[in-house]
């Protein structure tokens, strides 16, 4: 028979929910909050589906959600966005990155992927043709070797893929990284779609600062939003990309090809959430910061060593010299089955020769249930 494709392997977040479901264990594993977002968004998608029109939005995106994302790039960043070309609304930030490659990727181009790489990278660009060279920063703090990251630039770099703040390294990239990295792309004439979903959940008051209001970077830049993150409604998979009118049009042709457009209700809801003020959003990283800690403390006091958490929902732990077993995965999978708690091993987001040390927890549940976990990996320790 005719042979199918082979290459594309099932995520590691697919397969620890099921075991977490199989073994009835305490899901931190995949990346989603245990409580929805804010019921007004709610009722706002909700009256969307009730008054209509429930046809095929514009394939842009529903103008008020468009000028939403304009207005929050101004109001967070002071970037100025036009509206009406420089912004697009894609069903999740997923589809918004398969919409860049599909743009930008040629077959033969390099992109450029930092390592830990979140999953769908590797196999979007591959699938579009292109070569991923691959770069590490290395716990604990994740630094990025500034040499290596000028070495990996070579005449055939097309784009460079960032995920800024990182999962699952829970980093922010720092102001010195980011000005190497926009020097090295304007360079070498780079693009860069930078994968923003954890913008608004950074922590101790600190402030995400986007690649693109970098020098030289506004013209060379997609930058990527999704209001599953900024809003706890994962489900929903309404994502947004910003970029200069020239790039956002090849972004556009990808997209309809793609999806063409994402259910009306929810971006008119999501609109009205983006023009939530200040206090919606530092309420949304001081939960979480109050999580992490919470977290990081019950995994300290049962003598897991964990690593720096600056963002996102994530935090990671060095398993390494505790006895736990032979590698992540293994660990993992003895953690969901014998202590019932879900997690992740950290090298399902590398490309190949991945550390073993290293697991992650998501950490944006309940306390009870977060305490739930600490008690039964107490037990099992
Ligand atoms: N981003 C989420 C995580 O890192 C998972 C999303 C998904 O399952 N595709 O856990």
């Amino acid at each position: 028979t005719n042979p199918v494709f082979t290459g594309l392997e099932t995520t590691i977040f697919e397969t620890m929910s099921r075991l977490a479901m199989a073994h009835d264990a305490v899901n931190l594993g995949q990346g989603f909050p245990d409580v929805d977002g804010p019921e007004d968004i709610r009722q706002e998608a909700a009256r969307g589906l009730i008054d209509g029109p429930n046809q095929y939005p514009p394939m842009l995106g529903v103008p008020a959600l468009r000028q939403a994302v304009a207005k929050a790039n101004k109001r967070f960043y002071g970037l100025d966005v036009d509206w009406q070309s420089q912004v697009i609304i894609t069903s999740g930030a997923t589809e918004a990155l398969a919409d860049c490659i599909f743009a930008l990727v040629e077959p033969g181009d390099e992109v450029l992927l930092i390592e830990p790489l979140y999953d769908c990278y590797l196999p979007m660009v591959q699938r579009a043709g292109g070569v991923p060279v691959r770069l590490r920063v290395t716990p604990p703090e994740w630094a990025l070797d500034l040499d290596a990251l000028a070495a990996a630039f070579s005449p055939k770099t097309k784009a460079v893929l960032l995920n800024n703040p990182m999962n699952p390294a829970a980093k922010v990239f720092t102001d010195e990284e980011l000005t190497e990295l926009a020097r090295l792309c304007v360079q070498h004439d780079v693009y860069a779609i930078c994968d923003e979903v954890y913008e608004h959940l950074v922590f101790e008051g600190g402030k995400h600062r986007p690649l693109m209001s970098y020098p030289g970077m506004e013209n060379r830049t997609l930058r990527i939003g999704s209001a599953g993150k900024t809003f706890s409604l994962t489900g929903w998979k309404v994502g947004y990309i910003t970029g200069a009118a020239n790039l956002i049009e090849p972004v556009a042709k990808a997209h309809q090809f793609v999806t063409f457009t994402t259910p009306p209700n929810l971006q008119r809801a999501v609109a009205f959430g983006l023009g939530k003020d200040d206090s919606y959003y530092h309420w949304l990283s001081a939960d979480l910061q109050s999580k992490r800690d919470r977290m990081a403390n019950g995994l300290k006091d049962l003598g897991f060593n964990v690593l720096p958490c600056d963002a996102t929902y994530f935090l990671t732990v060095d398993i390494s010299g505790m006895g736990l077993g032979e590698t992540d995965v293994e660990v993992c999978q003895r953690l969901v089955k014998e202590a019932g708690v879900a997690t992740v091993p950290v090298s399902a987001f590398y490309g190949g020769d991945a550390p073993v040390d290293y697991i992650r927890f998501c950490f944006c549940k309940q306390d009870h249930v977060l305490e739930e976990a600490i008690a039964r990996l107490a037990v099992w320790l």
